[in-house]
């Protein structure tokens, strides 16, 4: 066991390995994967492999510098859908308790309390009142 450890070790040793975007390409093999065993498309099929040859290319590859940037550009759109995504689920957790509104000054999320009614709040950021609305 030790000694398949130590040669996969071996294989790995400069070699780019797995980031963020083989994660996400991970994820979208997957779903692919479970798509097409309704679908059964030799299209999808192809795009699984694509996405196969692709992973396997990024992680296998010994260009760090190059397979790093393409990981910043992914993050760089990744990363705003992640947090909305967070958002939204906090909005539903919390849906009891809180509202969220954007300050129309600085963009920053406010979590307020639920006070149905016209107020004012103020912005913990940019420190500017804000007013807020909260019907229901
Ligand atoms: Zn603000």
């Amino acid at each position: 066991m030790s000694k398949w450890k130590y040669k996969l070790q071996q294989l790995m040793a400069g070699r780019y390995g797995a980031d963020d975007l083989y994660k996400a390409l991970f994820g979208g093999y997957a779903l692919l994967l479970v798509l097409n065993i309704f679908v059964r498309s030799p299209f999808l099929s192809l795009l699984m492999w694509g996405l196969l040859i692709l992973m396997l290319f990024r992680s296998f590859s010994r260009n760090y510098v190059k397979r790093a940037q393409e990981n910043q550009q992914f993050l760089r759109l990744w990363n705003p859908l992640r947090r909305k995504w967070h958002l939204s689920q906090r909005k539903v957790r919390e849906r009891k308790t809180a509202r969220f509104r954007t300050c129309p000054h600085c963009k920053t999320v406010l979590r307020l309390p639920v006070k149905r009614g016209s107020h004012t709040a103020t912005c913990p950021h940019c420190k500017k009142d804000v007013s807020v609305r909260i019907l229901f």
